[in-house]
């Protein structure tokens, strides 16, 4: 048994802990979540991700599921229309198929599903995130600025559908345009609208086989907020939020969010969220500056069944013998298992933390400022661990960079065994000196 295990090593940042989880479905279905207000009011169904490679969509729509709440009206949200495109950062060819799609393409079943949504269910404004190229401009400015670019655009296929709610497209766009101008961060990126006046346009026009216009032949009226791909993601993501919230006041959303909404406070929030737990909650990991393979590390036979996140962009998926960790677009670690059984036992561990008697549950992330103490126990065995596969006991100060989760080595791994059975793990963290150096 070992002794009292001590540690002394830099200090952390505060814990998100993880109140609201989110179920990760296998990687072929896309995510659709309904996010419902108190008082009722009109409902937009929000997509994004049916490029794969336009993560500032996808990063929009899942901030919409993680840090809003909806006072009236209605959010339904899949930001992950097509996760294989996601996985593989590849555009993928499904805003292509809503004209028609064969039965054994692999996308006929989101297809279909999102075409079922669409036809059947009742909401008012569909309503699509794509991060484009370049900036929009009715006329041509510069190789980046013109016609044929994308970016800071409202778009839609027409100028009005007749005779349904929030069918005045033109008049909806003017008035996002309107309401986000004083977000906007450079004097010449305003959003414009783009009409692409599709019934016009030949039937082999890639815009008449488009979800949006798929929604209009259905009488649902529909637009698309285009960020740019000149922007890093977190600008995109911003300006995909400033849009949605300016088009959830013009038709009456009321809506709170528990950041501020400014570039770097939305880099954050996407950092934030990068948590999940594995092995049914018995290992919480903070996914930032992880290191690129994580190895011997503890997980149960068919990792992805026990696992959750906040965030519906996280998931774990089979690769080269190992697990690896996604989110979004990002290929974050490699987890090299070593397969355990997890223990059905589950109770806090007593641990006195920079000299305080603290119990902690095992699936915890644990802000460390100097010191750790664990009592020898007859019941567990107490590992820390590490990427380089040591995980004897030490009894004394140790190298963090040698045991971490993260590139830093602020972030430890001690692991717990009743027997050869896992317990669970806890991350002693170290990082809340760290504020400087965060954005990294
Ligand atoms: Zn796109």
């Amino acid at each position: 048994m070992p002794g009292p295990v001590s540690y002394l090593l830099r200090p952390l940042f505060s814990v998100l802990l993880l109140t609201l989880l989110w179920s990760i479905p296998a990687a072929a279905e896309f995510s659709f979540v309904r996010i419902n207000g108190v008082a009722p009011g009109p409902t937009l169904f929000i997509t994004a991700g049916i490029d794969g490679d336009e993560p500032g969509g996808i990063h929009a729509a899942a901030t919409l599921i993680t840090r809003y709440q909806i006072r009236s009206g209605q959010l339904w949200v899949a930001p992950d229309l097509n996760p294989e495109a996601i996985l593989l950062r590849e555009r993928g060819e499904m805003n292509l198929k809503f004209a028609g799609v064969d039965r054994d393409d692999p996308l006929f079943a989101p297809v279909n599903r999102l075409k079922t949504i669409v036809r059947n269910h009742q909401f008012d404004l569909l309503v699509n995130l794509h991060d484009g190229s370049g900036f929009y401009h009715p006329t041509r400015l510069s190789r980046e600025r013109g016609p044929y670019r994308w970016g800071q655009s409202v778009v839609i296929d027409q100028e009005a559908l007749p005779g349904v709610r929030f069918g005045a497209l033109h008049d909806l766009a003017a008035a996002i345009i309107d309401r986000t101008r004083s977000a906007v961060l450079v004097a010449n990126e305003h959003f414009q609208i783009k009409n692409m006046h599709t019934a016009t346009l030949n039937p082999e026009a890639p815009t008449r086989k488009s979800l949006s216009w798929f929604a209009l032949r259905h009488d649902k009226p529909a637009l698309t907020i285009e960020a740019s791909k000149t922007h890093p993601v977190h600008i995109r993501t911003y300006y995909h939020l400033v849009a949605l919230e300016a088009l959830m006041d013009t038709v009456g959303i009321k809506f709170t969010r528990d950041f501020e909404l400014t570039p770097q406070a939305v880099a954050q929030v996407i950092r934030e969220d990068a948590q999940m737990t594995l092995a049914q909650g018995r290992i919480h990991l903070d996914l930032n500056k992880m290191h690129h393979t994580l190895y011997n590390f503890p997980l149960p036979a068919n990792p992805q069944n026990g696992i959750s996140a906040i965030n519906p962009l996280i998931s774990l998926q089979p690769e080269d013998g190992g697990y690896r960790i996604h989110y979004g677009n990002n290929r974050l670690a490699l987890l090299r298992p070593r397969q355990v059984k997890i223990d059905s036992y589950f109770e806090p561990i007593p641990m006195i933390i920079d000299g305080k008697s603290q119990l902690v549950a095992p699936g915890t992330i644990l802000p460390v400022a100097s010191h750790v103490q664990i009592e020898p126990s007859p019941r567990y065995r107490f590992a820390l661990a590490g990427h380089n596969g040591s995980w004897e006991p030490r009894a004394t100060s140790i190298e963090g960079r040698q045991v971490s989760i993260d590139r830093d080595g602020r972030l430890l791994r001690l692991e717990i065994y009743r027997d050869e059975v896992f317990n669970g793990m806890i991350l002693l963290d170290f990082r809340q000196d760290d504020d400087g150096e965060e954005d990294g």
